[in-house]
């Protein structure tokens, strides 16, 4: 990313919400249910699996994560009904982690039995580095309660996914490996890209060698090729793994993973709270200050975006 690019990230949050909105819309399905239904069959037709996030993060009121909770309920009966090859993904912050541990757990193992009941899996998103311990336990509990049927995530960023991977390994965790959003300091995070990326291979290989089903999570096409590389040589079949891309994040490389045999599985999020999920996808985006050029044009110079 450019020196311009990187100060624009830093003033993101000052950037108006109408702006991110609009230069967000590729990464989120819209605000209902049913837009995110439109989305998934779409991608099934183009032979990609999709795990649907219900939008909500950092919440404080007992009764927003059980609504939630709820949310998640439709979701499963929506994607039975459709007939849709998707699972779902939460965030604990949304499901209560910040009220109380046992508000939480009461609400993720509700989500996760209603999954069963309908031969369905639930991925525990990982947030930021003070919520790593404490997702751990809960998917380390919900998995000693016999529920199966829920996979974690652990970011490769972290110095220390490799002992947690050693620490999960009598799980035989399912797990989405990522290189982690969110920013952390130095003491406990690799910073460098070429670090990320090591790191993530080193954990991906630790996985393959417990067994453990991975997602292998990235938009990175280098660490694409250490994925299929890895899983060739331990000759896996493609049900064995999958990898993961973000909706609205290099299409065309997701065309070329199904192409070449792999199973690919989208991220689709939906709902009303998209302002800090769109942040991060945007902090992410190298073409940032051009969107952002681009959209203040469009509106200074009506019809530039279609509009009259
Ligand atoms: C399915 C999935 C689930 C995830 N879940 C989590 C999670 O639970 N916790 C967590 O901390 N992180 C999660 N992430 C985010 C992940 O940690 C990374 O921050 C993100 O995927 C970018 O890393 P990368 O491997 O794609 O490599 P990068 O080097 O960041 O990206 C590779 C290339 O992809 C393109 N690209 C990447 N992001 C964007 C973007 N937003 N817009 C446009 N182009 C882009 C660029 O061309 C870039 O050069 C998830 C990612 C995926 C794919």
């Amino acid at each position: 990313m450019s020196l311009v690019d990187s100060a624009i990230v830093r003033l993101l949050p000052a950037v108006p919400r109408p702006v991110v909105r609009r230069i967000s819309g590729r990464y989120i399905a819209g605000e209902s249910l049913a837009d995110a239904v439109r989305v998934v069959r779409r991608l099934n037709v183009e032979g990609k699996m999709a795990t649907i996030d219900v939008l909500g993060e950092e919440v404080a009121d007992p009764a927003e994560a059980e609504k939630i909770a709820n949310a998640y309920r439709e979701t499963f009966e929506a994607i039975e009904r459709e007939g849709l090859d998707s699972n779902v993904s939460v965030k604990l912050t949304g499901l209560g982690l910040n009220v109380r541990h046992d508000v939480c757990r009461e609400n993720l193992e509700a989500v996760v039995r209603h999954a069963a009941e309908r031969g369905n899996f639930v991925r525990i998103d990982m947030e930021d580095s003070s919520t790593t311990d404490e997702t751990l336990a809960l998917y380390r509990e919900l998995r000693e309660a016999g529920l199966d049927n829920v996979g974690v995530v652990l970011q490769a960023r972290l110095k220390r996914t490799l002992a947690d991977v050693q620490a999960l390994a009598d799980l035989k965790p399912n797990v989405r490996l990522c290189k982690g959003i969110y920013l952390e300091p130095a003491e406990i995070a690799y910073r460098d890209f070429d670090s990320i990326r090591g790191s993530f291979v080193q954990i991906l290989e630790a996985l393959l060698e417990l067994g453990s089903y991975v997602g292998i999570a990235t938009h990175d096409e280098w660490l694409v090729e250490q994925g299929e590389r890895l899983v060739a040589e331990r000759g896996l079949g493609r049900e064995e793994y999958e990898f993961q891309m973000l909706l609205g994040v290099r299409p065309p490389l997701g065309n070329e993973i199904v192409r070449g045999g792999h199973r690919l599985r989208i991220y689709t999020p939906f709902g009303r709270d998209w302002y800090e999920y769109s942040l991060r996808r945007l902090q992410e985006n190298p073409k940032i200050a051009g969107y952002i050029a681009a959209d203040t044009v469009g509106r200074l110079i009506p019809g530039r975006n279609g509009s009259s």
